[in-house]
């Protein structure tokens, strides 16, 4: 089905749903993107069911995408991993985490004990990598500047300049928080502060986690792990080698790089099952243009016009909804229909690279 890869390691990639309903046309848009990457790449593909955030699961969301992806013709090696079975590994990475400490010149160490490697090269000026915070939205809201017009929130840095007996006594009385982990502060050199990558799809990428980032949020004041640290251990820790998802998610990976290089630093990745993440290596990243609606509104808001379930209804071949998800992609220069393993031999990233525009689907002409 495939052809040989060149490269030495094999590709493992990833299909990340999270089920929070049916799955539409942006999420197999991405799908395909995520399967055709890995499979020609001669790579395997695994399955991740991302409902970490439990109150916006929804029942048996699971086994509708599990279905719907089947039904398109998107399969999967192994066992779906389910972040909701994963808690205790979460759990054991944030005490590890909780552990690391950094002295004044920014050397870290776990426990009092060991020095943990060069990952101290990115030192932040305070004593806990990983801190409690006490803010609420509205703190945050009032003492920050959203970044770059686009609504993200750099974290102040308010309860990381908390002293250590206000922090034990306020989690000794029980105060709602949340836990942070910092990044470097603004003195750091800026070799340092940034995170670089090269986007299959956007080109090279730069963001300095001081400025553009800030500390986020690893465990929820609700007890929740975050979505950033779940994703973070389980990229490294299934061994994923190529990340493919939304352009929305380019800052992201800046920060996934960041809180992995420290799971990986305090030997957390140990602790997980089959020991295949490696924690020297920088999976591949592929960010995708997104899809808009023709009215304007994001696909994701679109979930009537586009769900696979209403095409399904429609009694939509599932090979048109296939290559006008390529099409999209500009895998194929016109949406005719194909199944995904028809598109593997002409699949490169060159189509999708050559257009990162947005792209534009009218709900109501597709698929007539
Ligand atoms: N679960 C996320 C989604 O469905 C994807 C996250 C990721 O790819 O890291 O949008």
């Amino acid at each position: 089905m495939v052809g040989e890869r060149v490269s030495a390691a094999p590709v493992t990639g990833r299909l990340a749903p999270s089920p929070t309903g049916r799955m539409h046309l942006g999420n197999a848009y991405a799908a395909l993107a995520a399967w055709l990457g890995a499979r020609a790449a001669g790579g395997r593909v695994l399955l991740r069911i991302e409902d970490i955030d439990a109150p916006r699961v929804v029942r048996d969301a699971d086994r509708w995408i599990m279905d719907d992806l089947a039904w398109l013709g998107l399969d999967w090696d192994g066992e779906p991993v389910y972040q909701s079975r994963r808690l205790d590994l979460y759990e054991d990475v944030l005490c590890r985490l909780q552990g690391v400490t950094l002295d004044r010149r920014g050397r870290a160490s776990v426990g009092g004990v060991s020095a943990v490697t060069d990952a101290s090269d990115g030192a932040v000026d305070d004593s806990s990598l990983v801190y409690p915070c006490f803010c609420s939205r509205a703190d945050i809201r009032a003492a920050s500047a959203p970044n770059e017009g686009d609504g993200f929130l750099i974290y102040p840095g308010t309860c990381r300049r908390l002293g250590e007996s206000e922090r034990g006594g306020r989690l000794a009385h029980g105060d709602r928080h949340s836990w942070r982990i910092a990044v470097p502060d603004a003195s750091a050199p800026e070799t340092s502060r940034v995170v670089a990558f090269d986007d299959l799809v956007f080109g090279p990428q730069r963001f300095d986690l001081t400025r553009q980032v800030g500390d986020v949020v690893v465990r929820r004041s609700d007890g929740l792990f975050a979505y950033q640290l779940a994703v973070s251990v389980d990229d490294l820790s299934m061994g994923v080698t190529q990340v493919v998802r939304g352009r929305d998610l380019l800052r992201s990976t800046a920060i996934q790089l960041w809180i992995r290089r420290w799971v990986a630093a305090c030997g957390a990745e140990e602790s997980v099952a089959d020991g295949v993440g490696r924690p020297d290596m920088t999976p591949e990243f592929a960010h995708l243009p997104l899809i808009d609606a023709a009215d304007g509104r994001r696909m994701a808001k679109r979930l009537n016009s586009l769900d696979l379930g209403t095409l399904r209804e429609r009694g939509v071949d599932p090979r048109a909804v296939v290559g006008y998800c390529a099409w999209l992609l500009r895998v194929v220069d016109e949406p005719r229909p194909m199944t995904p393993d028809e598109l593997v031999p002409a699949f490169s990233w060159d189509g999708v690279r050559a257009d990162t525009s947005d792209r534009v689907v009218d709900a109501d002409e597709s698929f007539r």
